[in-house]
């Protein structure tokens, strides 16, 4: 019997013995092909040797170092990496131990910002129904997801939400891309006046929805007037790439797409690619600048920010994802992916749309492909397909079912930026399998 308080109690999972490059291999001997990367974590598979090394290297050194005590060289090359990386205004680096960590200090960032630059008034989040930024309190009242929220919503505290921009479902009939971008930063901006134009301090997003639609991009524009509507009220742009980033899209940061930048981004998952557990939030000069020349300090920290072999494990990381092929791989590879889906399940009655942008692809699942009603929750559809995937040998990550809105059930695949051909066909095959056997 477990002694494990597993996600849900009462299922056999299989146990998870050995990585092989990008298949899982359980006790009983099974192979599982990772289209998922995990939850879009494991970017180059699994026992990559150079970062086993790197780790291992690091723990020769020294394994643990307390951030009040010291620094270490390697987490100051890893900021120094991400710092090049990141576009132009993205100047400093926070080192966190995941996403929902780096949501949580993101935020406080965000505030302790607005105190030290005397607009303490400034107190209010905006972030986007069907969204998802985190499970602890402050990034759980952040996100939108409404089925992770609704038994913890007493203890949340306040937060706001407008509308995804989720062109598939809410792009109305005539309406060009363009009015559809002005439409939703109008909402938000309606937002920001109802709440008080000086006492918002944040708005935040996912570039590309992950968990919650179904690596959802937004169309060209959105972003753009995203950023028009934060600096025209003061208001701090949070970009959450937690899944979305370190080259999951096939650029090293989403919204280097969306032409703009945020005073702070969010990272984790493929930043430590599954070796590590590690996370870290980017920021601007303006805030650093803030805390440097006001308190002279961020009041945050946990016991395992910067840890070494975290650093080392993600500053191998972030060196085998800028490779000269490995963007371009992941940009022909998730060009074959989709092109793969639409042939196999874009005539499928139950698959009502497959999105997404490099090796980040979504396939929403519908009872009926011309209303796009979704599935009855109570079918459960997410969790019939992801156990009709591992039956098969491929790891996929289904979600959905009871999320406000129109939103149904939907598929997400976040395979290692490592993967060939024959394994992307290999996923279109048992995905489609998959699908047909649970609908
Ligand atoms: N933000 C986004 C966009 C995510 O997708 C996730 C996790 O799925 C998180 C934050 C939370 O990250 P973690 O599970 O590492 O706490």
């Amino acid at each position: 019997m477990t002694k494990i308080l597993h996600r849900t109690i009462g299922t056999t999972l299989p146990t998870a013995v050995a990585g092989e490059g990008i298949y899982v291999v359980d006790s009983e001997g099974r192979s599982y092909l990772d289209g998922s990367g995990g939850a879009a974590v494991s970017c180059l598979g699994h026992n990559h040797p150079e970062v086993l090394d790197a780790m291992k290297l690091q723990m020769g050194r020294i394994s643990y170092a307390h951030t009040s005590f010291f620094t270490t060289d390697v987490a100051e090359r890893l900021a120094e990496q991400l710092v090049e990386l990141a576009p132009e205004g993205l100047d400093y680096v926070y080192l966190v131990s995941g996403g929902s960590e780096a949501v949580e200090a993101a935020l406080k960032m965000a505030r302790q910002y607005f105190v030290e630059v005397g607009q303490p008034q400034r107190r209010h989040i905006i972030a986007r129904r069907q969204s998802y930024h985190g499970n602890t309190i402050g990034a759980l009242a952040t996100g939108g997801n409404a089925w992770r929220r609704a038994q913890f919503k007493p203890i949340l505290p306040e937060t706001h939400h407008v509308s995804p921009c989720y062109a598939y479902r809410d792009l109305q009939v005539g309406e060009t891309p363009e009015a559809y971008a002005e439409r939703l930063a109008a909402e938000l901006e309606d937002k920001v006046l109802e709440l008080g134009a000086d006492k918002v301090m944040a708005f935040v997003a996912e570039p590309v929805v992950g968990a919650t639609l179904g690596a959802v991009g937004p169309v060209s524009d959105y972003f753009k007037r995203v950023r028009q509507v934060c600096d025209k009220y003061g208001i701090l742009l949070i970009l959450d790439e937690v899944m979305c980033g370190m080259g999951r899209t096939g650029t090293i940061f989403a919204m280097e797409q969306e032409g703009i930048v945020a005073d702070l981004v969010t990272i984790a998952k493929g930043l430590g690619g599954g070796f590590q557990p590690i996370g870290a939030v980017l920021l601007s000069e303006k805030i650093y600048r803030a805390f440097a020349d006001g308190s002279g300090l961020f009041q945050h920290g946990h016991t395992y920010i910067g840890h070494p072999i975290a650093a080392a494990a993600a500053s191998k990381v972030v060196e085998i994802i800028t490779r000269a092929d490995m963007m371009a791989n992941v940009i022909r590879m998730g060009k074959r992916l989709q092109a793969g889906l639409d042939e196999a399940l874009g005539q499928s009655p139950y698959v009502g749309d497959i999105r997404g942008r490099g090796l980040f692809r979504g396939v929403e699942i519908v009872a009926d492909k011309d209303t796009k009603q979704p599935f009855d929750p109570a079918r459960k559809m997410h969790s019939r397909i992801k156990k009709e995937a591992m039956r098969r040998g491929l790891m996929c990550y289904p979600m959905g079912g009871t999320i406000d809105g129109a939103q149904g059930d939907h598929v997400l695949l976040a395979p290692p930026y490592i993967i060939q051909p024959e394994e992307i066909d290999l996923i279109v095959e048992r995905l489609s399998d998959a699908i047909r056997a649970a609908v």
